[in-house]
């Protein structure tokens, strides 16, 4: 190689600005990407320091005009380093280009006028603000009510809580404020729990105190290693986590947490805060850029030492990185689904060899893949098997089987025993959930009367109905037009499972006239700050009946909430691909974990077409291990991930026929360079084959061999680089 692309200072911005360098002779074998060198920059050639981003053999430039790389820079990795080695292992990893990984791992660089975080003190006594409550507050002052019952049981409640995850509006902010109840600070004079008055320690169970003297044991001997806590809904995890926090911010490092955007609701912000006040940050979807930059600046230099937010707070520039959370591990959203298709618990785990941090990956229902990786003892496990609170149970689930409606003349979306149910808790004043657990679209077909859905004969997934009126198969392209009677049992019911939540809404308007109903979904939380309006509504009982998709039972505590229903399990069954059953588990499990969480009992209704599936049947019983057991046979069965390793490999391009080309190439080429050991699927469509006029194609290869995985990787890489291939079309790999 010739010519070496040079970024230069990433820290200043701009990553679109890459200068070609001559490699000096004898440099050649010290450089790869990522590699930090001098080089001479601008009129006065005034050395700068730079990265590499790539190598090539020609320039568009006049040779003999290009400057000379000055020299590599040995030493310690700066951060920017280590987030440009990362970007490079993601390249690779994912095939996508340089620029589009480094603009995963550093953030846009815009300033902002240095914003002054406050936070909101109370200034007279809990009992006072209660008198106040009762004595001035009218009923119909909803968000002043929930302001003042938050400042009862808290004294400081960071500002952007309060506008943003309890819902107040400035003027009702301003009201309370005006009466003297409370006054905005500067954040800094936030106190921690630790020698503040705050919140009494909760005293860690046996469990609990296990999981944290091991990690505490592990990395103090300085092997972190990646643990899985696998703890029931409600077991203390988080307490946990905030144990094993405290213990690493005691050694001076700093810790990253992944959270599920949905989730990170008022209460666990909270819970967050009072711990260690002003030293956690939150980052979420809604940060302008240049508020995000400052968060990372923040942490930067020292002024915070713990990172919540999304999957992007992976890539927060700590200096000294001494863990990695990743609470609910198994949830869908820390899958990126745009270039580079990463996912937050393999990338973490790579940042976490880096730096040497600990990774420790918690759920209640922690993915097959983790798990089995748990069982193999690539990851310690820790175990928390009870409810942390006292007087807490596990509600009690049940099982409707929907065919049974149908026989007896019933084809609304309520059950007999679900009407019943909801008649129950409005006389009682208690709260009900309602749920459609559908990702994405789900356009299975399946028979109502027998619970069958179409499926290939080829792949064992459930066939996707097109508009054109036929079944496809995604995987293989099998196509067949969609029979009108069952093949299983001759039923006329068959048809695509289309409810949404607005009809289930209209449904309970007739059948419920006097309830208030609140509907959560895309359409009503578009607007800013739309989840918590209507989370912080239900939460303070402005409502009896929540209906909405599978995000109304993520993580939130309701109390008064003592029945959850998921209107038609099978939505997620079929809908997903080979990881359906995995997906119905999850979101039946941890709905059930919704219902009666403090003391009162509670019950869960799960209302199904085939009650005889064992991922229904398991969650029914609360059973992760009969679960896994289950499905562990199933997937090596059919030779499905983790039994095997599968990677598909997306290929797009402006024209049609192109990507159809290129796919059968690669196809063709992944057969050529191993018979055996290997399996190639496809070309298939994928479940969208347009977007935005890019065509898509999907070739997928599985081997029960990761080493093989690796070279035919890097087989179709070479191939792509050296062929006309490149010019047309565009390739990436998606890890299963
Ligand atoms: P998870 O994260 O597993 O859902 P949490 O950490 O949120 O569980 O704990 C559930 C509830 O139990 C919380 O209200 C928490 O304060 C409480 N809790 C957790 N651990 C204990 C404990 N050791 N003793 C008493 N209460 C606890
Ligand atoms: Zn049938
Ligand atoms: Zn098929």
């Amino acid at each position: 190689m010739k010519y070496a692309d040079v970024i230069v200072d990433i820290a200043q911005g701009s990553l679109d600005r890459i200068f070609q360098y001559r490699i000096p002779d004898g440099m050649g074998e010290e450089l790869t990407e990522g590699t930090p060198v001098y080089v001479p920059f601008g009129r006065g050639n005034r050395l700068v320091k730079g990265y590499i981003t790539g190598f090539s053999d020609q320039t568009s430039y006049q040779p003999e005009g290009l400057k000379e790389i000055h020299s590599v820079i040995r030493g310690e990795m700066s951060i920017e380093q280590r987030l440009l080695s990362l970007a490079v292992w993601m390249k690779q990893r994912y095939g996508c280009t340089m620029i589009q990984a480094m603009k995963t791992v550093t953030p846009v660089k815009k300033k902002v006028k240095p914003r002054v975080e406050r936070v909101l003190m109370r200034t007279v006594s809990t009992g006072e603000i209660l008198d106040y409550l009762h004595t001035h507050v009218k009923k119909n002052q909803t968000a002043r009510i929930r302001l003042l019952q938050a400042l009862a049981s808290d004294e400081q409640i960071p500002y952007e809580a309060v506008l943003h995850k309890l819902n107040i509006s400035k003027s009702a902010l301003d009201s309370v404020i005006q009466a003297g109840l409370a006054r905005l600070e500067e954040k800094r004079n936030m106190k921690e729990a630790e020698g503040g008055p705050v919140v009494p320690h909760v005293v860690l169970n046996e469990e609990q105190e296990k999981a944290v003297s091991q990690f505490v044991r592990d990395f103090d001997r300085g092997q972190p290693g990646v643990t899985l806590l696998h703890g029931i809904t409600g077991s203390g995890k988080t307490e946990v986590y905030m144990e094993m926090i405290a213990h690493i911010l005691s050694r001076g490092r700093q810790v990253i947490m992944l959270i599920p955007e949905i989730s990170l609701t008022y209460q666990t912000v909270m819970r967050f805060y009072r711990r260690f006040g002003s030293r956690v940050a939150f980052i979420h979807s809604r940060l302008s850029q240049g508020e995000r930059y400052d968060q990372f600046e923040r942490a930067r230099n020292g002024q915070v030492s713990i990172m919540i937010g999304p999957r992007s707070a992976l890539f927060t520039p700590f200096p000294r990185l001494g863990l990695i959370v990743i609470d609910e591990e198994h949830e869908g959203a820390y899958k990126n689904e745009t270039v580079p298709r990463y996912h937050a618990v393999d990338v973490a785990k790579r940042l976490a060899e880096m730096t040497g941090a600990g990774l420790v990956l918690g759920s209640a229902t922690p993915s097959v893949d983790t798990y089995a990786r748990a069982v193999r003892g690539d990851y310690k496990l820790d175990r928390l098997t009870r409810r942390a609170q006292e007087g807490s149970r596990l509600a009690a689930v049940s099982v409707v089987d929907l065919r049974e409606e149908l026989k007896a003349g019933n084809r609304s979306i309520f059950s007999r025993r679900l009407f019943a149910g909801i008649t129950q808790r409005l006389e009682q004043k208690e709260q009900v959930m309602l749920f459609l657990n559908r990702r994405g679209y789900s356009s299975f077909v399946s028979c109502r009367s027998c619970g069958e859905a179409i499926k290939c004969p080829h792949c064992d997934v459930s066939l996707k109905a097109h508009r054109n009126g036929m079944l496809v198969c995604h995987y293989c392209g099998y196509t067949a037009p969609i029979p009108r009677l069952c093949p299983s049992c001759g039923s006329p019911y068959i048809a695509g499972f289309g409810t949404g939540t607005q009809k289930v809404e209209e449904a309970a308007v007739k059948m419920f006239p006097k309830a208030r109903i609140l509907r959560m979904d895309q359409d009503t939380t578009g607007g800013k700050d739309g989840h918590e309006k209507i989370l912080s509504a239900f939460m303070a009982h402005e409502a009896d009946i929540l209906i909405g998709t599978q995000m109304i039972v993520k993580g939130h505590d309701f109390p008064d909430v003592t029945l959850v229903a998921a209107l038609a399990a099978d939505l997620s069954l079929y809908a997903d691909d080979f990881r359906g059953a995995e997906r119905t588990f999850q979101l039946l499990t941890q709905a059930a974990g919704r219902s009666g969480r403090r003391g009162r009992p509670g019950e869960m209704l799960i209302q199904t077409y085939v009650p005889e599936h064992y991922s229904i049947r398991a969650a029914a019983e609360q059973d992760y291990e009969m679960f896994f057991r289950e499905e562990m046979s199933y997937r090596r069965l059919m030779d499905y991930p983790p039994c095997t390793e599968m990677v598909s490999v997306t290929v797009s391009s402006r024209r049609e026929e192109l990507a159809k080309e290129g796919a059968a190439l690669i196809a063709g080429k992944l057969g050529d360079f191993c018979q055996t050991g290997l399996t190639v699927i496809g070309p298939a469509d994928p479940g969208i084959t347009k977007i935005n006029d890019i065509f898509y194609q999907i070739v997928y290869f599985k081997s029960g061999d990761s080493r093989l995985i690796l070279q035919a990787v890097n087989e179709i890489e070479s191939y792509y680089e050296w062929t006309d291939l490149k010019k047309n079309v565009m390739i990436q790999f998606d890890f299963k």
